[in-house]
């Protein structure tokens, strides 16, 4: 491509609200541009980078037996009612209606669309196991679109899903993807860790995440500094717990004042306790389904004062029950004191779930449920009782809970998420099939992520300087720029466009930067747009020799004109 011909309106400055690099890089090496909120255009480069990710998750879907569908993005409401998510998914879908008042949603996933075709068409454990994919765009009403292409509203994805005769056949198609996956991002030149995720919304027995560590990305997770292996998301990380030794003695209850002391921080200071002697209580509603006939349950969790609670786990213990945090005029109806004062004591019609880390625990301290107290010596088992799960969150330098040595906690970017689904989607569709003996069984299913953009994200975020960025060459959208210094000198025309000529003959995807502008721009924009290769051709020309740099290693090295081509070909284009 001659770039004098091209699209590429790149440009010198920083956009004002871009605040994460990749997101600035993309706009400044005119990849995308934006469109509303959450919303982009992906121009010449952008597209071409988006097309070799995809051409590569494609081959390594098609690779483990993978068969590329193509499903609608718009999809009639009643399928998403058989499974209850039109419902539970309403925050994040846009639903529409169509000229008869038919309700539509615009496809955030593909479980419902992908399980339909299952029930009508499979019938028997002859046909399986499927692997069903597509490369697809999805529609999410994402309340906090930001960072460029991080969180989108409109973005794509490939999506895969897996149909199976039972958890043995789950296994393997689960095991594939994990290895079609670290093979995609490999090739993608992304450095990635392999995370146990929280299902959250999407259900199912086991689910990992592909995570890329980086501080632009919205998701935490705990890695063990050894190699014992353990990784998880926030929402699902356990650790262990460093001992601690309760207040001695086995004294009753004791409510004391403490004016105006709402914070756990405050607390500390004014009462001299170590925070560990604390219990810190929160408080949840799950609002009743029949608000006719049932009350809202009100939930207390405890946690110990230097421990933060985990709601993704809370959730969990709350068996998927919707729940939020109850406003504040809530907590005084039912605690009788304004929050900062609220403690487990005398609580009837509340369900109490304290954090493991309590377990066995004496002799802590509390809010009064009294405004301005609190109390002292309260020892669960014996002044309340309540539920034990594990609500904590994970903290960074926590022990691991494998092998005790430290954790680290880290920002991510969530590049893939693969689930076992199990039954519970082709149970409510009645999805089933013929075993060997005829007998009707329900499918087990499987449901496997990635997202296009986040990959490109996840790959700026990791490959840039300040000058731009440094993409893989598996992802980049050319893998040579070809840069004459000067086209007004004859030799320096000719060698470039022989060097042109002889690249593309080579099969070597070259933008030829045939602008009529100074060296300085050229070079500029060369490593502002990500190109792994630049050939530079300048006074040497006329002797025959050519320039090649790296633009990941800064390395230069000349080469001659005569064997540019075929040195570009064996060393970078392999
Ligand atoms: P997140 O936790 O980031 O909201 P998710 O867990 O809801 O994502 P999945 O349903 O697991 O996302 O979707 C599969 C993949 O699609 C994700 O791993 C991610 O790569 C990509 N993806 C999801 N939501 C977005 C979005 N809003 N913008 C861009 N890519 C996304
Ligand atoms: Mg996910």
């Amino acid at each position: 491509m001659r770039w004098s011909q091209v699209f590429i309106p790149t440009l010198r400055e920083d956009p004002a609200d871009a605040e994460v690099a990749s997101h600035k890089l993309l706009l400044r090496a005119g990849y995308i541009r934006q469109l509303s909120a959450g919303v982009y255009s992906y121009l010449y480069l952008g597209q071409r980078t988006a097309l070799k990710i995809m051409q590569i998750i494609r081959e390594e879907m098609d690779r483990i037996g993978g068969q590329e569908f193509y499903l609608p993005a718009l999809h009639p409401a009643e399928l998403w009612q058989e499974t209850g998510r039109w419902d539970q998914m309403a925050a994040t879908m846009f639903q529409l209606k169509d000229h008869s008042g038919r309700d539509f949603c615009l496809g955030m996933t593909h479980e419902e669309v992908m399980a339909d075709i299952a029930r009508h068409e499979l019938r028997s454990y002859r046909q399986l196991p499927q692997i069903w994919y597509q490369i697809q765009v999805k529609f999410r009403d994402e309340a906090r679109p930001k960072s460029g292409l991080m969180r989108l509203r409109h973005f794509i994805m490939k999506d895969s899903y897996t149909f199976d005769l039972d958890d043995a056949g789950l296994d393997a198609s689960y095991k594939k993807h994990y290895d079609a996956y670290c093979r995609i991002f490999t090739r993608c030149g992304l450095h990635y860790e392999i995370v146990e995720a929280h299902s959250g919304a999407m259900g199912g027995s086991q689910s990992h995440e592909f995570m890329v560590v980086s501080p632009a990305g919205e998701d935490r997770i705990a890695i063990c500094v050894k190699e014992c292996g353990y990784a998880a998301n926030l929402e699902k990380a356990r650790a262990g717990l460093k001992p601690v030794s309760d207040p001695p003695g086995d004294p009753k209850p004791e409510v004391f004042p403490t004016p105006n002391v709402r914070t756990i921080e405050e607390l500390v200071g004014f009462a001299g306790v170590k925070p560990e002697f604390l219990m810190k209580a929160l408080v949840y509603v799950i609002p009743a389904a029949d608000k006719g006939k049932q009350k809202d349950q009100i939930v207390l969790a405890l946690v110990r004062g230097d421990h933060q609670l985990n709601e993704a786990k809370l959730g969990d213990a709350l068996g998927g029950a919707p729940f939020r945090p109850a406003h504040p005029d809530e907590i005084r109806a039912h605690f009788g004191a304004a929050p900062g004062f609220i403690g487990p004591l005398g609580q009837k019609g509340v369900r109490i779930l304290l954090d493991d880390a309590l377990r066995g625990r004496r002799n802590l301290t509390t809010g009064a449920n009294q405004n301005d107290h609190h109390v002292r010596h309260v020892t669960p088992e014996r002044d309340f009782t309540g539920e034990y799960h594990d609500l904590r969150l994970v903290a960074d330098s926590d022990p691991c809970s494998r092998c005790a040595r430290p954790l680290r906690v880290a920002s991510a970017i969530e590049v893939g998420h693969i689930f076992k689904l199990g039954r519970r989607y082709a149970e409510s569709m009645g999805a089933r099939v013929l075993d060997r003996d005829g007998r009707q069984v329900t499918l087990v299913m499987g449901s496997y992520g990635i997202g296009v953009e986040r990959i490109l994200t996840a790959a700026v975020e990791q490959h840039h300087d300040p000058e731009g960025m440094k993409l893989p060459r598996s992802i980049a959208p050319f893998d040579v720029v070809l840069t004459p210094v000067n086209l007004n000198e004859e030799p320096i025309r000719q060698a470039a466009e022989q060097l042109y000529a002889g690249l593309r003959e080579a099969r070597v995807e070259v933008l030829y930067d045939d602008r009529d502008e100074r060296a300085g721009v050229k070079f500029k924009d060369a490593d502002l747009i990500g190109v792994p290769v630049r050939l530079t051709v300048g006074k040497k020309a006329a002797e025959g020799k050519v320039e090649i740099s790296e633009r990941s290693t800064g390395q230069r090295a000349d080469a001659r004109i005569s064997e540019a081509v075929g040195l570009v070909r064996s060393r970078y284009c392999g």
